[in-house]
Parts: C-alpha cells; sequence; structure tokens
C-alpha cells in the first residue's frame, strides 16, 4: 500500500502516542467516559461512494479494530451506555449500508460485540440496492444489533424549518419492525433546538465527531470518526479521541 506524506507523518505521530504510553494514560484518565465509534461501509472494493469520503473501511482492519477493543475496552449497546462500567464503547454504522449485513455482521457475531445501525427512513432511491433490507435488519436484530434513525430522507437539520426538522425526526421512528429509540443527525449535525425536538421522540441523540462523550446530554452524544489505517496505532489514537480533539481546536 502506498502511503502519502501526511500518512507517514500521522503514522509516526501515532506510533510515539502509543510506545510512549500515552494512549493508554489517556484510557485511564478517560474511563469513565464513552467513545462512540462511528463507521459507515465495511468492504474490500470501493462502493457506490467516492472513497475519498472515508467512509469506507475494509474487512480485515474491521476485525483487527474489533480484537483490539475486545482486549482494551467493554463494548456495550447504545441502551447500557448508562450503566457504570469502565472503558464504555459503543460500535455504530451510519447510513445502514447493505455491507453492514453481508460483511459487518458476520464479524460482530463471531466476537459477539453488539452495535447500533442508523437506518435512512427512505431508501427509494436509485442506490436502494446498496442499503439494508428489512429481512436483513430483522435478522440482525436477533443478534444484538439495535437499529436507531438517521432521519427520513439525510438532510442537514439544521437548515430545515422546525416543522420540516419534526417531520424527518417523527416519520422516521419506526421501520417496519419496531420503534427505534436513538438518532443520529445527519452531518452530526445539531442545536439546542433539534434536540429539543428529538427528546419527543428518542431517548438518545448521536452528533458527529467530537470525541468522547460524558453522557451528560443524551441528546447530544458525541461520537468519534474511525478511518480506513492499516495502522492499528492511528486506531488506537482515534478511540481515545485525540483526532477529534484536534479537529475542534480548528473548528473553534
Ligand atoms: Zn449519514
Amino acid at each position: 500500500m502506498r502511503l502519502n506524506v501526511k500518512d507517514g507523518v500521522l503514522n509516526i505521530f501515532c506510533n510515539i502516542c502509543v510506545w510512549t504510553g500515552l494512549v493508554g494514560i489517556l484510557r485511564f484518565l478517560n474511563r469513565k467516559k464513552t467513545r462512540i465509534l462511528m463507521f459507515h461501509s465495511v468492504s474490500d472494493k470501493p462502493t457506490f461512494m467516492p472513497d475519498s469520503s472515508g467512509l469506507r473501511v475494509t474487512k480485515k482492519n474491521f476485525e483487527k479494530r474489533i480484537t483490539y477493543l475486545k482486549n482494551k475496552y467493554n463494548i456495550i449497546s447504545l441502551g447500557d451506555i448508562e450503566k457504570k462500567v469502565p472503558n464504555k464503547v459503543i460500535i455504530t454504522f451510519d447510513d445502514g449500508y447493505v455491507d453492514n449485513y453481508t460483511h459487518a455482521f458476520p464479524l460482530l457475531k463471531k466476537y459477539d460485540v453488539p452495535a447500533t445501525i442508523y437506518l435512512i427512513g427512505c431508501t427509494e432511491s436509485k442506490y436502494a440496492r446498496n442499503y439494508l433490507t428489512k429481512e436483513q435488519i430483522k435478522e440482525m436484530s436477533k443478534y444484538g444489533v439495535e437499529f436507531g434513525s438517521h432521519t427520513l430522507n439525510h438532510l442537514d437539520l439544521t437548515e430545515l424549518t422546525e416543522k420540516e426538522c419534526n417531520s424527518e425526526l417523527k416519520n422516521s421512528r419506526t421501520f417496519g419492525i419496531y420503534k427505534l429509540n436513538s438518532v443520529a443527525y445527519p452531518y452530526g449535525t445539531s442545536n439546542k433546538e433539534i434536540e429539543k425536538i428529538a427528546a419527543k421522540y428518542y431517548q438518545y441523540g448521536i452528533k458527529g465527531d467530537f470525541g468522547l462523550t460524558d453522557g451528560k446530554n443524551m441528546l447530544a452524544l458525541n461520537r468519534i470518526f474511525i478511518t480506513n489505517s492499516s495502522n492499528l496505532n492511528r486506531f488506537k489514537c482515534e478511540v481515545e479521541g485525540i483526532f477529534s480533539f484536534i479537529k475542534n481546536i480548528f473548528r473553534l
């Protein structure tokens, strides 16, 4: 695999963070917080979305990540977020791609790991074949996979009127199988007004790549974006929110 200069520098930085023990120290300091990890597609081949989006993790890298997490963290389901367990990790997938069933699900079963998948209510587009079917959702739900809403049309809620926002949140509560109790805001964006509307329909609201979550506001839980780097040390840094922290400094 060819690495560009940026990746090379990042890998060296991450190796140093792990080898010096910084990641272990952060894991200890963050032991009471929760790391909600954000995946999208798990596939060895490029999907219909451009690879530059960074939304695809290969099967091999996904398995490496799961085995590392199993050894170092307590992987729990979103519904258990309020439990007093140290070093909690929650695995989430956005958009409901079909490879969550074909590629991720066999590994989730193999390692007995819970996960939550956020479904877009409206999949009647030309890309519908790339999304999970109701049968696949039903089968996965028997094995500890939870489902949540990713709204009706995957629009940026901060750009909608109150009425439109209410419709996006309310009408995506069911996916033909059961009631969903959490929502992942599209593009990770929300604000106090949106969270107030979300509270009418959901117990939990999940935001974007803002780092670890302290669980104080269940309608505004932070997540951590996971990349496909083959360097596992980079993943170890991602899990402790190092990159989310750096990104948020630039957002200020
Ligand atoms: Zn999405």
